[in-house]
């Protein structure tokens, strides 16, 4: 029997405020072991939690880019399980009433689009962290994560192959990255991700039993561990086994997912309202503000793209990937309007060097308008394309601007005919034995010819004009 694959992500974005869901402690990364805690995130007694506006406004913003329908009414409940890296003994996160849901997102894949649901977005904080020593008989905890404002976007179970899965989990981060709520750096820790994942006979309605994969801590090991549980699941059920609903953890070292626990039913949480917070309002006046606020995202910043540039598909896509990269394509083009080249150059040698160097778009040491000015240098003629690359080069390593590198290395391309001429002679008459083969019939040396030009003017000859006077000079091949 033909089995397909069903998937549903359950993504956690950590909102980038300044301070905490419920508490004014900081939110920064990095600072010494519980340090930024106080009484209402340690969970001392006696303490009320106060909700941190912008954390909603930020959550409504990733609820209206994907097409949510943000509620009137929400409510925050207590998740109780006891850990120690939750020292209130449960967590505030919302249950019966989401913040957001009914909204979609849509992934190209192979020139394909699908459109994916979300199910909700809801809001939460995070719990702390817990470190182990192997070599001791203790673990340490840090509390400066509890009480981080998170959402959690819940997709519907619409993925089918681990590529779409992948896909789907690039598609929110640049939400949230054009968004600017979210960092959604997944090494770190500020976007997260758990799979769920299950097998059922290809074109069956019904759901089979799902397992749900944690500690995906890459892109590339979400696709790898969906890869690896479709496959187990297929291999145990063709041996007659029965799929148990479990979590079950990747191990990145080994390539295997292995069984952690039984998978835990809402029941067991035991939600119930939190007594110590009203019911979240939100006025049509504020979803309307927040509506008006964004950002175009990318899927319309690469349509656009694609039809008011004429770019292809690839290029659109690849430049729209970061916000930051979008404006930079657009900042060049605005001093020199002609979009393939442009491409070609920003994804090409631009992304190449920065790529080489693990260094991201704003840290891009030529500027647009610089990087533009050298493109109307190579259209004038002034320089040839491939001066142009190691005047790329010179820009990147000193931050200056083209026409000054040009100018002092004397650069220029040579246009003057006379000059050329001169230089296409020299080169015939001292290569006496290729011109009598070329006349002969080896059309092909032709190549030959504009190299030794080309090498004899240190690459700075006009390559058309050289081939139009070696043409010129040579005449036709056999004849
Ligand atoms: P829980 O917290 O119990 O995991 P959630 O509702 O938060 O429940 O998330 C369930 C996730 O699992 C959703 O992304 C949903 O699409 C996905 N899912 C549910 N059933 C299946 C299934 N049979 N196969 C694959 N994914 C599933
Ligand atoms: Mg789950
Ligand atoms: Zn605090």
């Amino acid at each position: 029997m033909e089995f397909e694959a069903v998937i549903g992500l359950e993504v956690h974005a950590q909102l980038k405020t300044r301070t905490k869901i419920f508490c004014g402690c900081s939110t920064a990364f990095g600072a010494p072991p519980n340090t930024h805690t106080c009484p209402v995130c340690l969970g001392m007694p006696g303490v009320l939690p106060v909700l941190n506006k912008k954390v909603v406004a930020y959550a409504m913003r990733m609820a209206l880019a994907t097409g949510c329908t943000i509620a009137p009414e929400s409510r925050f409940a207590r998740k109780n399980y006891f850990y120690p890296d939750l020292p209130k003994g449960y967590q505030i996160s919302q249950y019966e009433l989401p913040l957001a849901a009914g909204g979609h997102v849509d992934i190209a894949l192979d020139g394909r689009t699908r459109r994916i649901g979300i199910t909700r977005i809801h809001l939460e904080e995070d719990a702390g962290k817990l470190t182990h020593d192997p070599d001791r008989p203790f673990s340490r905890v840090d509390l400066n994560r509890a009480g981080v404002p998170l959402i959690e976007i819940v997709s519907e179970p619409d993925l089918r192959t681990p590529a779409e899965a992948g896909a789907y989990l690039r598609q929110l981060r640049a939400i949230l990255r054009y968004l600017d709520i979210c960092d959604g750096n997944m090494e770190e820790g500020s976007f997260r991700c758990d799979a769920n994942v299950s097998i059922r006979p290809a074109g069956a309605a019904a759901l089979g039993t799902r397992t749900e994969l944690k500690n995906l801590n890459s892109f590339k090991h979400v696709e790898k561990a969906i890869a690896y549980e479709i496959a187990r699941q297929k291999e145990h059920v063709a041996e007659g086994g029965l799929v148990v609903q479990e979590t079950r953890l990747w191990d990145p070292d080994k390539n295997l997912t292995t069984a952690m626990r039984g998978k835990e039913e809402a029941h067991d949480y035991r939600y119930f309202p939190d007594p110590d917070l009203l019911p979240l309002t939100i006025d049509a006046g504020w979803i309307a503000e927040v509506r008006a606020s964004l950002p175009e995202l990318p899927a319309a910043r690469k349509a656009r793209f694609e039809a008011q540039f004429g770019l292809p598909a690839y290029d659109a896509d690849l430049l729209t990937a970061a916000r930051e990269l979008a404006d930079y394509f657009e900042a060049c083009l605005a001093v020199f309007p002609q979009p393939k080249p442009v491409s070609n150059w920003v994804m090409g040698t631009l992304l190449g060097r920065l790529n080489a160097e693990g260094k991201s778009i704003a840290d891009s040491p030529v500027s647009p308008a610089h990087l533009a000015e050298l493109l109307r240098l190579v259209d004038d003629g002034v320089i040839s394309g491939k001066i142009a690359k190691s005047v790329f080069d010179q820009m990147a390593e000193t931050g200056r601007g083209p026409a000054a590198i040009v100018e002092e290395k004397g650069l220029t391309q040579v246009s003057d005919a006379g000059a050329l001429e001169a230089a296409v002679a020299a080169v015939l008459a001292g290569n006496p034995a290729e011109v009598a083969a070329y006349r002969g019939g080896k059309a092909q040396l032709l190549g030959f010819f504009v190299g030794q030009v080309m090498k004899a003017t240190r690459g700075k000859a006009h390559p058309g004009m050289v081939n139009d006077l070696l043409r010129q000079k040579l005449g036709q091949p056999g004849a």
